[in-house]
């Protein structure tokens, strides 16, 4: 059963992300996926736990009100 959809998401500004991938280990739910084209948050998965936002080095990851 999917849980309750989270107050906030996390989303990326592609134009920021260099696709480096650090990200996608520290995503509880694995939420984070790396593509051929660019970075996708997976909206309904993300818990907006926050833990991605500060490791990414070129801050290209934000917490907005889903
Ligand atoms: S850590 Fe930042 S730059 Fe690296 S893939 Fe994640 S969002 Fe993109
Ligand atoms: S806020 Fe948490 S759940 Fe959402 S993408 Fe970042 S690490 Fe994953």
């Amino acid at each position: 059963m999917r849980s309750a959809r989270a107050a906030e998401v996390a989303v990326v500004s592609l134009d920021r992300c260099d696709r480096c991938g650090l990200c996608l280990p520290l995503c509880p739910p694995a939420a984070i996926h790396l593509d051929l084209a660019a970075l996708v948050i997976d909206r309904q998965a993300c818990t907006g736990c926050r833990k991605c936002i500060a490791p990414c080095p070129v801050g290209a990851l934000s917490i907005v009100h889903a």
